[in-house]
């Protein structure tokens, strides 16, 4: 494996209109705080995975995120949340599907990783939170409670990460609270390899309308495309030509196994913001 320039991208979610006016500002700020730190250790030899895991567990962090503190509420008032992480060298992946009270979902996604048993849902989730001593917290903010009482249906949300490191190895990781106001224990694609993935080739990290990544198989179906022989861009112009010819709302972050990123989506807004050698680049 050649030494390679590294590349972290990560994404916010999929929103319906563009970010403008203050938000947009604090919405840079945090994406230029979470890359800048985190891109430091990738540059310094810190794996891709553990790169995509950190950026993450930052974003689940911030309240500003659907996913972790901040994450939508579900139609019985209960939050549940789902994660994945996917390393493309060893063509791991682990992922939790309807956690509650997980502080970090991402980090149990990444200890399941090295598991027999990978992807764990609901009671067998939080127990293996628990075996781990994982941390605990309550992730519900006033913001999403409001939301809640509403019925605020929502569509997307969600965060991502993937990243090409030193040694030119490929990792991928998502997070949601899901849509918000859905029907209860409803399973998102993040926690599938529709939602996230990566290969020896590629890795990408999909938001938007879950059932909808999952009927194009976005992320893996991407990534195929790439090991296929098909160049980045030739690859996620199949996939959004075909994804459009049914109507489906996602967008994506990917990065290949060259240092190649790009941001694409079907309609609407992906929050976005990357760092290679060149410095650091956010959605305007
Ligand atoms: N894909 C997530 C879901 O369907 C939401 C999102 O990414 O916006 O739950």
């Amino acid at each position: 494996m050649s030494q390679q320039h590294p590349v972290l991208v990560i994404h916010g979610g999929l929103t319906e209109r563009a970010v403008k006016g203050r938000h947009l500002i604090s919405v840079q700020e945090s994406l230029h705080i979470k890359l800048e730190s985190v891109f430091t250790k990738l540059n310094k030899g810190m794996s891709a995975l553990e790169a995509v895991t950190l950026a993450c567990a930052a974003m689940e962090d911030d309240p500003l995120y659907n996913a972790g503190y901040g994450s939508k509420i579900q139609s019985d008032g209960k939050i549940r949340m789902s994660a994945s992480i996917m390393d493309g060298f060893s063509r791991r992946f682990g992922g939790c599907v309807n956690v509650e009270g997980v502080k970090n979902p991402i980090y149990l996604a990444h200890d399941l990783m090295k598991e027999k048993d990978r992807v764990l849902s609901g009671q067998g989730a939080a127990r293996f939170a628990k075996e781990r001593g994982l941390p605990f917290s309550s992730p519900f903010t006033p913001h999403q409670r409001a939301a809640f009482q509403n019925k605020k249906r929502g569509k997307s949300g969600t965060i991502g990460a993937v990243a090409l490191d030193l040694r030119g190895r490929l990792a991928a990781g998502t997070s949601t609270g899901g849509k918000g106001f859905e029907y209860p224990f409803r399973v998102s694609d993040s926690p599938t390899c529709a939602g996230n993935f990566a290969s020896a080739f590629c890795a990408v990290s999909a938001t938007g309308t879950g059932e909808e990544i999952v009927e194009q198989a976005a992320a893996s179906t991407l990534c195929a495309f790439v090991e296929a022989g098909l160049s980045l861009n030739q690859a996620l112009n199949k996939l959004v030509s075909r994804s459009r010819r049914f109507d489906a709302e996602f967008g994506f972050i990917a990065v290949d196994r060259h240092g190649n990123f790009k941001v694409a989506q079907t309609t609407q807004h992906v929050i976005w913001g990357a760092a290679n050698r060149r410095g650091i680049k956010l959605l305007k």
